[in-house]
């Protein structure tokens, strides 16, 4: 066997990474009296507590990073995060380290802001953080770093606002959680139409993480077996958002319109894409609204997806025509492949031909962001 230093680099863009944001960063950009409403994280023992505007609930955190060391064993070296994570420039070297060049990147304690109730605080708080991640996340390099905006989902008019704001500051990206809050009508209904116009008209993309119904999907259960079932329980909601945009005509009505829907593997697009097909002709009398193409095209045409080890995602492009998948490092979460990310990609790429690998690993990401371009010859 290769030693994995002599092994030719596969790079790779990645559709799913996160960055941590500075401890005191609500204070940074808002007035204290709204920052100190906003999502924070406190470490208390083994478990994190996240506190949002009056709200607090508790999870368990891993101890330390580990990775996999060249001879297969697990390596307790690192602190809790990688070095870049919290630090755009550092989060460079880990890149280069791990041949990741471009990447989507989520904002970790944003990701909590859907708790919060009060629209004024949301659409300041999302224009305010959008601005700092304009400058300080993709300002690092705004050739390899696309950070997902924030928007507030409880208006529509906010929420376009917000898109429309965030294009202007130079972001090409737009998270959603998959899940809306409370009272706000859920994805498939007609009143987010105005956002989906505004996305396709102004070309950002529109990206969800799985598990990020705003509840803490990652506790749902205990006993047996609970680990597995919160982990694989987290990656359902991904698929519940691209059955409803491709059902209710979102998607039809916005052909131009893309949606990357991240970390939730690949292979269930093609037998979600078959089961909404039976559905759709066997049901037909009940069927509304009408589409002007199967909700099989919809899906594979305009819905992308993220995976990082799952060699099963493969299968959906060379068997099954699912062209629209990437893969993700998830840098820098326990899930991820930081420490491991060579061999990984060597292990799901090896065995498949060059126009396979080149689709999933780079080209599935430039049709959503053209302007990260290849990787540069002079790395790769
Ligand atoms: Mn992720």
């Amino acid at each position: 066997m290769t030693e994995a230093s002599d092994r030719e680099v596969i790079w790779a863009h990645s559709g799913d990474s996160h960055f941590l944001e500075p401890k005191d960063l609500w204070r940074q950009i808002l007035p204290p009296s709204q920052a100190d409403r906003m999502p924070r994280s406190e470490r208390v023992g083994d478990d994190e507590i996240i506190q949002v505007d009056g709200q607090s609930f508790r999870r368990r955190m891993p101890k330390i990073f580990t990775k996999k060391g060249a001879d297969g064993l697990t390596i307790s070296e690192l602190s809790f995060r990688p070095p870049g994570s919290r630090d755009a420039k550092a989060r460079l070297g880990d890149l280069d380290q791990e041949g990741v060049w471009g990447e989507v990147v989520y904002a970790s304690l944003g990701l909590w802001s859907s708790m919060i109730k009060d629209p004024e605080l949301v659409r300041e708080a999302s224009r305010a953080e959008n601005e700092w991640i304009a400058s300080e996340i993709q300002g690092a390099d705004p050739n390899r770093l696309v950070p997902a905006a924030q928007l507030s989902l409880l208006s529509v008019e906010d929420a376009v606002t917000e898109l429309e704001h965030a294009r202007a500051v130079g972001l090409h990206a737009a998270n959603l959680p998959t899940g809306v809050p409370a009272g706000v009508d859920d994805y498939h209904r007609d009143t987010w139409d105005p956002l989906w116009s505004a996305a396709e008209e102004t070309g950002m993309v529109l990206c969800f993480h799985i598990g990020t119904d705003g509840n803490d999907q990652a506790s749902l259960y205990s006993g047996p077996g609970g680990a597995v079932m919160n982990y694989v329980e987290t990656t359902f909601s991904g698929q519940r958002v691209a059955l409803k945009l491709v059902t209710s005509g979102a998607l039809d009505r916005h052909p131009r319109l893309k949606v990357l829907i991240s970390e939730g593997g690949a292979s269930w697009v093609p037998f979600l894409g078959d089961r909404m097909n039976e559905g759709y002709r066997q049901h037909g009398m009940f069927v509304r609204p009408k589409l002007s193409r199967s909700p099989k095209e919809i899906l594979y045409d305009q819905i992308y997806t993220s995976f990082q080890h799952d060699a099963s995602a493969i299968g959906a492009m060379t068997s099954e025509g699912y062209q629209n998948l990437m893969w993700g490092s998830d840098y820098p979460h326990l899930e991820g492949t930081f420490g491991h990310t060579q061999e990984t990609l060597h292990e799901l790429f090896d065995p498949v031909d060059e126009a396979t690998r080149y689709r999933i690993t780079q080209g599935a990401f430039l049709d959503l962001f053209p302007h990260v371009g290849p990787v540069p010859a002079s790395v790769s």
